[in-house]
């Protein structure tokens, strides 16, 4: 297999994959809060986790990809308190919060259908996995790192030698901010809850050993992360606001609950899709969805493509001018495209290697293999598509090339949409030709031209079609 680089947050290194088990890759990517839209800054981390995911299948990993919908407890304060985010939606929309739930996980998956982002192998609710989770905090308690307080079950956070080293957290320095801390019961200021007390009766609440309530965000992921993937997994991603806090959270958990000093293999995150320099955000208030970009005539694929010309781990900022610039270049090279030849037959029997162009292949898989080098990925791909090198090749380049890129550029002119059966003798005809065998070829021309279609051939072996 060839070598993959990815970067690794837990060594800011860029660091070769080595999957646990030979040949193969478990991917864990945390999933939407179903209270609202996505906006498109959140689905920028889902397309770097989607070409991730490509990247590792072109390689010939087979992946399997768990995602979880959180539909309880994230709650909207980092320091465990404020309101759950389903609740609020709920109240705000005067409906239940398991409709709430349901539109937007529908919603949700719409857009990864128009991103073109392949979905998960397993898709995990929070709230289908509550005994799980139960049991999860139960090991925990065993083994004396949880402690209750008036509003919850906490993890002690001291109790993990190694807890600040994902984010490379300053400990000491958030001591001394403990007087602005708002849960006056908590050990220490990094102390997470692992199951919440419902304070007033709530939608969504489950009895527990503890008492009656909720699970906390972090350990949703880790309990279905282990359940779904193993004590030890290979990659788990998210955007790069999860570092300090939730993937630190769930990194302290499993250890807690595997004993393994790292649960998993490789920490990767995407960097934030900024408008007008601050970050995307629901929260904040200022976002875009995949509806908004429509409705402004951007097609969800040149947003794809926009967010390819910039590698995941760089800050992106989002602007309509920019915007407009990437539905011009992904029409234009969807046009270039579309007047290439079909692959010729003999080049898609031999499959793969005899029909692709090996040098422009090479570069394509060093690109992607360099830490998801996507802007490096198209320019391989533009000066593919410039180059003089056989129509049909060209073509049968970018197909493999599409498998990573996912921007379905496999198009044809549509005014020569031909039907299968039109396609299929000049199929044969093609053969015909290669095979050197005229008489065939020609008694097939005419055939097509008793069906108004006529066939010029081209230099190269390629043909047109009028
Ligand atoms: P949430 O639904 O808020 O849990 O976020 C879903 C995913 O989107 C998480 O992996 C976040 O890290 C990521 N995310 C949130 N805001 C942005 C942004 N502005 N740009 C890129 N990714 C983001
Ligand atoms: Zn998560």
């Amino acid at each position: 297999m060839n070598k993959i680089l990815l970067y690794n947050t837990l060594n800011r290194k860029k660091q070769e994959f080595k999957p646990l088990k030979s040949g193969k890759a478990g991917l864990y990517t945390c999933g939407p809060t179903v209270y609202d839209f996505a906006h498109v800054g959140n689905l920028r981390t889902y397309i770097f986790e989607d070409v991730l995911r490509r990247t590792l299948e072109y390689n010939g990993y087979k992946v399997k990809q768990v995602m979880n919908i959180t539909d309880v407890g994230h709650l909207t304060s980092d320091a465990d308190s404020g309101e759950d985010k389903l609740e609020k939606g709920a109240k705000r929309e005067n409906k239940t919060v398991w409709e709430i739930a349901e539109f937007y996980t529908k919603v949700f998956k719409e857009n990864f259908k128009d991103l073109n982002i392949q979905e998960p192998h397993i898709w995990c609710k929070a709230t289908d996995y509550i005994k799980e989770q139960i049991k999860f905090v139960k090991k925990l308690e065993k083994k004396g790192l949880t402690y209750k307080t008036s509003d919850g079950v906490y993890f002690n956070t001291s109790k993990y030698p190694d807890y600040a080293k994902l984010a490379k957290l300053n400990l000491e320095g958030q001591k001394e901010g403990v007087r602005v801390e708002v849960n006056q019961e908590k050990k220490n200021p990094t102390d997470f809850a692992l199951w919440k007390f419902s304070a007033s009766r709530r939608q969504m609440e489950w009895k527990s050993p503890w008492g009656t309530g909720f699970p906390g965000w972090h350990l949703e992921c880790s309990a279905m992360s282990i359940k779904h993937l193993g004590k030890e997994f290979d990659i788990h991603c998210g955007g790069v606001d999860h570092i300090p806090v939730h993937h630190t959270n769930e990194r302290a958990q499993n250890w807690g609950t595997t004993g393994k000093d790292e649960s998993v293999k490789f920490w990767l995150h995407g960097e934030f899709l900024l408008i007008n320099k601050d970050r995307m955000g629901k929260s904040e208030g200022n976002f875009i969805t995949i509806q908004t970009l429509k409705d402004k005539g951007i097609s969800p694929l040149a947003y794809r493509y926009f967010l390819l010309q910039a590698h995941y781990r760089t800050k992106l900022n989002f602007s309509w001018e920019a915007l407009e610039a990437a539905q011009t270049g992904y029409d234009n090279l969807i046009r270039d495209i579309s007047n290439l030849d079909p692959p010729s037959l003999k080049l898609r029997r031999g499959g793969k290697e005899s029909g692709s162009l090996p040098k422009f292949e090479e570069k394509f898989i060093k690109a992607i293999n360099d830490d998801l080098n996507m802007p490096e990925a198209l320019a391989v791909l533009r000066s593919l598509v410039k180059s003089d090198s056989p129509s049909s090749a060209k073509r049968q380049t970018i197909i493999q090339f599409d498998k990573v890129l996912g921007l379905n550029l496999n198009q044809y002119k549509k005014e020569k949409a031909l039907s299968p059966e039109v396609q299929k003798l000049i199929d044969e005809r093609q053969q015909a030709r290669q095979e050197k065998d005229f008489k065939k070829a020609d008694e097939l021309r005419h055939k097509l031209e008793k069906q108004g279609i006529k066939i010029n051939d081209k230099a190269d072996g390629g043909y047109e079609v009028e």
